[in-house]
């Protein structure tokens, strides 16, 4: 396979059709770091072709279900064989530090081994009761079909992992697309499932731009489901999309964090160390490209000088750098479009009466800091004081190292203010009273509530969002139940007439 044969369609590595290619770019300095090719809707409906001959005709729908979950289990022993290599690419792709690159192959190896036993364990199906010795019912769990699965740029093998695992361990056949900007470690993927014997046909990847390539995806008749992480607009579009063929859609979206600290968390100097590390960790791990990062604080009154000012001094002393270099704590972000969003949401945030506390600017070298690069696409971790609702840094997701300080005096103000997003993705209450802590958790409109934590998330539990943050979920049983249709066999074994009809 040569550098631009990165398009896999019924078992076939190949470049696009129309000989297209893209430039992948380091983050950490804007170099080109290879070439990928750059797929079109001809390379799209080849491959949605293969996928659908391989689902119709092939093995793969209708192999028992501990030889699927035995590929899985594969899978997860080849990602781990393969550890330091994919968590380097991920690093130079996406600019995240090696050990978050890591963590991510673990995590993923995690959810092919976790849907692997689920799926064994779910297996045969639910006998229903239907009140009658006369008859025999059964829900048994089929595959959707052919799935589309579209995925974004800051977690790209994580995303992609939590669609392919529960996809195959349901049977289906799938076309991903990656994001064109980090499409690397899904690559290093797909290598791994042809590895582990999945049939051809079953696994295609197609390189390309959203449109138009997960435009026709998401259009596509012969997709039955699309399953798209990314931002609020591109995903109102694949929901549009999908629409006339009336396909099943779960959408992974945006979110508008809030991480709420009242008073008593900080009483003690440990609750106090301990609130501010995991603000600063909510905030501003991988740049705060993360769609759960905790980028609103909503601190207690009385607490509120204080935690912001040691907040923003242990901002300043984060080390940005290459991720692949020892000692760094943050990456670059991801783009140079990246880069200028988050420039201007600072500005916009600064013309709306936000205070600076730290950041707000690109690095330089400094006597304090001289590791401090400053090309690539760097910015410095920004912590803006007294914010509001109306202010477009505080309602909008900026994905990027921004976090912006909110303020309440009472409980009720405190669950108002986190629930005033048209998001409801992820959140976190710290409080040292659990009673408190427990009814402000019962009373957030988010999709995961973190008590005294930020961040932590595992495969038996679903990930996904209330209002904007999306359709359906991933993860957990729910996150297989995506990509299975039920259906009810009613089986009568004493067929009589029932003469409804007198004639
Ligand atoms: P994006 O919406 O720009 O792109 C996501 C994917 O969609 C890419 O592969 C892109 O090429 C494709 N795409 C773009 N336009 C399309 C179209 N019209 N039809 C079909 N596909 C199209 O998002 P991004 O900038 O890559 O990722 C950042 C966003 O992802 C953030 O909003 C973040 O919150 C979200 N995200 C959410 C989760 C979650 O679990 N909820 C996880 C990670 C990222």
């Amino acid at each position: 396979m040569s550098a631009v044969e990165t398009i896999h369609v019924d078992g076939v590595w190949r470049g696009a059709s129309s000989g297209a290619q893209r430039e992948v770019l380091d983050p950490a300095d804007a170099t080109v770091l290879t070439v990928v090719a750059e797929g079109g809707a001809e390379d799209t409906d080849a491959a949605v072709a293969a996928a659908r001959r391989a689902f119709d005709a092939g093995p793969w729908p209708r192999t028992p279900v501990a030889e699927r979950a035995d590929l899985l289990r594969r899978v997860a022993g080849l990602l781990q064989r393969d550890r330091e290599a994919i968590a380097l690419t991920e690093s130079r792709d996406t600019g995240k530090t090696l050990e978050e690159g890591r963590i991510d192959v673990d995590d993923v190896t995690n959810a092919f081994r976790y849907f692997a036993d689920l799926v064994v364990n779910e297996a045969g199906g639910r006998v229903v009761d239907a009140g009658s010795p006369d008859v025999h019912s059964v829900v048994v769990y089929e595959p959707v079909g052919v799935c589309a699965l579209i995925t974004p740029w800051n977690y790209p093998l994580l995303q992609a992992s939590w669609k392919i695992a529960p996809a195959l361990a349901a049977g289906n056949t799938f076309v991903i697309k990656p994001s064109e900007i980090t499409p690397l470690s899904t690559v290093h993927l797909l290598r791994l499932l042809v590895e582990a014997g999945l049939p051809a046909g079953v696994a295609n990847l197609v390189t390309g731009a959203g449109d138009p390539v997960g435009a026709r995806l998401a259009d596509h008749p012969d997709v039955d489901l699309v399953s798209f992480t990314g931002g609020l607009a591109s995903g109102t579009k694949v929901m549009a999309a999908a629409a006339p063929s009336v396909k099943k859609v779960a959408l992974e979206l945006g979110g508008k964090n809030p991480n709420v600290v009242f008073a008593d968390a900080c009483a003690t100097p440990e609750g106090f160390d301990t609130a501010v590390d995991q603000a600063l960790n909510a905030a501003f791990i991988h740049s705060g490209q993360v769609c759960s990062a905790g980028s609103r604080l909503i601190v207690e009154e009385s607490v509120r000088e204080r935690f912001v000012a040691e907040l923003a001094r242990r901002a300043e002393r984060i080390t940005l750098g290459r991720g692949t270099e020892s000692g760094v704590e943050c990456g670059p972000l991801v783009s140079a479009q990246q880069l200028a969003k988050t420039a201007a949401y600072v500005e916009s945030a600064l013309a709306e009466g936000a205070l600076l506390r730290c950041g707000g600017a690109r690095p330089e070298p400094s006597e304090a800091n001289p590791e401090r690069p400053a090309s690539g696409y760097f910015y410095l971790p920004t912590v803006l004081d007294g914010c509001h609702r109306e202010m477009r840094v505080v309602r909008e997701e900026t994905f990027g190292p921004i976090l912006t300080v909110e303020t309440f005096r009472t409980e009720d103000e405190a669950v108002a203010l986190a629930n005033d997003t048209e998001y409801g993705l992820a959140g976190a209450v710290w409080s040292a009273d659990t009673a408190r802590a427990r009814r402000v958790a019962g009373r957030l409109r988010h999709g995961t509530v973190w008590i005294n934590d930020y961040h932590p998330y595992l495969p038996q539990a679903e990930w996904g969002g209330f209002g904007k943050s999306g359709v359906g979920r991933e993860l957990g049983p729910s996150g297989l139940a995506e990509y299975r249709e039920a259906k009810h066999v009613y089986e009568n074994l004493r067929p009589r007439p029932v003469r409804w009809f007198a004639g």
